[in-house]
């Protein structure tokens, strides 16, 4: 709950922005955004000590994690975008078509102008900041929304870009829920907005009212598939890195197994061996990431008895005190439950052996189309099989999560997981309206405007005895 939403402060801090849209058309071109990328780059790594602290307060985030998995990201993606822009930014020209002879055709990426960026907590720097280097490499101005459940990540990247950018070019908002919806009420050019598709839709439905362009990044469950020639260490390291880094609170992390039962055993075994390795103090280990909120653990919680009290198995329990929530493994999941159904944002893993693969994936197709989609095995031509057979934001053959870090790579989904693409050039187009600009030179098309009898008749009738 927001304790009172400044909705004047909001309306003014959009205001402002708004204003500069004009002076940013002409006075805000590449160089000016290299150098305010910049500015970014320099200011998180001065920053960089109390980036790892905010973290650690906020959910317990292990430095490296953060590294890794926050610091990294934004780092790389301001080093792409700036060794990139010119070539992004640049107008490109396009072949005459018939109908368009004479002409001269080009396209012209602009700033959609004054851009809402609302946040999760998950990766609450990495997913605030990636998108705002894609909105300023594109030319805009940002209002940013950082998530509520992360204080004090939230505090120190409101400090950070006030100390950085002029409110006209960044403005950080902070709040929660009614914060957002005040935000969304304005007629902003382009929200991105990354978080659960609950509130995608409201996000939609708000965008709706203003026509403003929207990208959803949003989340669901992301379905791994072990089929039974596949190497069983490699997928327990990579499975057990996307489930539990983070604590499982990620959007790409492997929602759910579907192991082959010939295989079943051996994984299982690769994977506990996997988490003796990485977590010896169970719940409470240190290397361990904790659940972001009161309300989240006890989701958890409730999500493994209802479970539990239908059937299912915990096969590993890694435990749960507080915040604290080790890896578990959990078997016998059915339809009837809820970890079957939503999205589990946390360290539990569903194990479902299978037999046949038309059934995974009719499994698969019967739910909203996921964010990722995780394929483990060795041969080559199953693998491309059940990717056509399928649709998900994204895919990983033999790994998992790494497609986020590839620059080059669009990162999104589709439909029910998201619309519309981060990273790199994805990013900046996102961000980006392509104008179409056509230039008359010499059409010879006035030759066949109204009155349309006499010539006109007759150019059209030799037009369709060549081209009709
Ligand atoms: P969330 O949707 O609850 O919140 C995201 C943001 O929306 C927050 O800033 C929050 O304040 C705001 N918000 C919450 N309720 C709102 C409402 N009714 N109206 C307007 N704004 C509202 O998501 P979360 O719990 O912070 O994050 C977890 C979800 O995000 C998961 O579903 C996860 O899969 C997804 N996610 C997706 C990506 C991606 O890149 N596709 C990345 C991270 C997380």
């Amino acid at each position: 709950m927001d304790g009172g939403v400044d909705t004047l402060a909001i309306e003014r801090a959009f205001a402002v922005q708004k204003a500069g849209v004009e002076a940013r058309r002409t006075g805000f071109g590449v160089p000016e955004r290299r150098a305010a990328l910049s500015r970014l780059a320099r200011a998180i790594r001065r920053e960089e000590a109390a980036i790892v602290a905010a973290l650690r307060a906020d959910f317990g985030k292990p430095e490296v994690e953060t590294i890794l998995t926050e610091i990294l990201p934004v780092q790389e993606e301001i080093r792409h975008a700036r060794r990139h822009l010119r070539r992004w930014a640049r107008t490109r020209r396009v072949a005459p078509t018939l109908a368009t002879f004479g002409t001269s055709a080009r396209i012209r990426p602009e700033a959609r102008g004054v851009c809402l960026i609302i946040s999760p907590w998950n990766y609450p720097l990495n997913l605030a900041l990636a998108p705002l280097v894609s909105c300023l490499a594109a030319g805009n101005s940002a209002i940013l929304k950082p998530s509520e459940l992360t204080p004090a990540t939230s505090g120190l990247i409101a400090r950070m870009i006030a100390e950085t950018f002029p409110p006209e070019l960044v403005t950080v908002v902070e709040g929660g829920k009614e914060t957002a919806q005040t935000l969304l009420a304005l007629p902003f050019d382009h929200i991105f907005f990354t978080g659960s598709p609950e509130v995608g839709r409201v996000v939609m439905a708000a965008a709706a009212r203003t026509l403003a362009s929207v990208t959803l990044e949003l989340g669901g469950k992301s379905p791994s598939i072990i089929a039974a020639d596949a190497d069983i260490e490699n997928a327990a390291r990579w499975i057990a890195f996307g489930k539990f880094a983070n604590a499982g609170q990620t959007c790409i992390a492997p929602d759910h197994v579907f192991v082959h039962a010939s295989v079943r055993d051996r994984f299982l075994q690769a994977l506990r061996a996997r988490i003796a390795a990485t977590c010896t103090a169970g719940a409470r280990d240190p290397r361990l990431a904790r659940i972001v909120s009161d309300h989240h653990a006890a989701r958890l919680k409730s999500l493994t008895a209802d479970a539990l009290s239908k059937g299912a198995r915990l096969v590993h329990d890694g435990g749960a005190e507080g915040r604290a929530h080790g890896p578990s493994l959990i078997e016998a999941v059915t339809p009837e439950m809820a970890i079957d159904r939503e999205e589990i944002f946390g360290p539990i893993l569903p194990i479902i052996p299978y037999e046949d693969e038309a059934e995974v994936i009719a499994r698969i197709n019967a739910r909203p189309k996921p964010l990722a989609l995780y394929i483990f095995g060795r041969d080559r031509a199953r693998t491309d099989r059940i990717i056509a057979a399928t649709s998900s934001g994204g895919v990983c053959v033999n790994l998992t999560m790494l497609h986020y870090s590839h620059a080059g790579l669009p990162f999104g989904g589709v439909n029910g997981s998201g619309m519309g693409a981060a990273h790199g050039e994805h990013g900046f187009r996102a961000f980006s309206h392509d104008r179409a600009i056509l230039t008359n030179r010499f059409s010879p098309l006035p030759l066949v405007f109204p009155p349309y009898e006499g010539r006109p008749q007759r150019l059209v009738a030799l037009l369709r005895r060549i081209f009709g």
